[in-house]
């Protein structure tokens, strides 16, 4: 089975979802993806809800607040020592190298952003196209859990294959859009947050269950 295919059947199944990320401030995508980092969505949502009402929404405002207090407000999504170092590392790049000003780090082509993003601390693949994704708003698709867990469930790949493959795999061809890169990972995120989840997956209710190696061998 094809992602095209895969996309299509989910978006019949969920609807238009769109962009699943919320993205008021770009800066707050890039403090999210980086709070999401092995933590949950709604603990990253209590951590940002913290920052938003300190006011702490730029770069200079996480630089300038004392490390104890940023480790305080997030707390929630956990590891937050190395978080929130990671928070004032990348916040004091950006004001070095930009002023703070996270257009005229957007503006390079997606290569050069991504290549840039990797090269800071604490910023892996996932975290890089999470931030081109949904913050530089450039067609980069994400590959989280959920989609390798979905991926490797339905027999379309092995489950140690590493991310720069799975990604290759997943977007052959998927035309090269940031609508469709934005909501195919929503869509992804759905299923595997509701119906493909980690223990006892919900195979019955699944829209991909009759192409599913693991649906079918699940329920014989
Ligand atoms: S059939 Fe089950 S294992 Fe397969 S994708 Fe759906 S929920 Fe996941």
């Amino acid at each position: 089975m094809k992602s095209i295919e895969i996309y299509n059947i989910l978006r019949n199944y969920f609807g238009a979802v769109g962009s699943w990320w919320p993205k008021e401030r770009p800066f707050e995508v890039i403090i999210g993806a980086i709070l999401t980092q092995q933590s949950t969505w709604t603990n990253v949502e209590k951590a940002l809800k913290n920052l938003n009402q300190q006011g702490i929404l730029t770069p200079f405002e996480i630089e300038e607040i004392p490390l104890e207090k940023l480790k305080e407000l997030i707390k929630s999504s956990g590891f937050f020592n190395q978080k929130a170092n990671r928070l004032k590392e990348i916040s004091e790049y950006l004001i070095t190298q930009y002023n703070g000003n996270l257009e005229l780090l957007f503006n390079k082509n997606k290569k050069e952003l991504r290549k840039e993003l990797l090269n800071l601390k604490g910023i892996g693949p996932e975290t890089a196209d999470s931030i081109i994704l949904y913050s530089a708003e450039k067609a980069e698709f994400v590959v989280d859990a959920y989609t390798k867990r979905i991926y490797s469930r339905l027999g379309l790949v092995n489950e140690k294959i590493d991310y720069e493959n799975l990604k290759e795999f997943i977007i052959e061809g998927i035309p090269e859009e940031l609508t469709i890169y934005q909501e195919y990972h929503g869509l992804l995120v759905l299923l595997g947050k509701n119906i493909c989840k980690k223990n006892n997956p919900k195979c019955m209710e699944c829209p991909l269950k009759d192409k599913c190696d693991f649906g079918k061998k699940e329920n014989g």
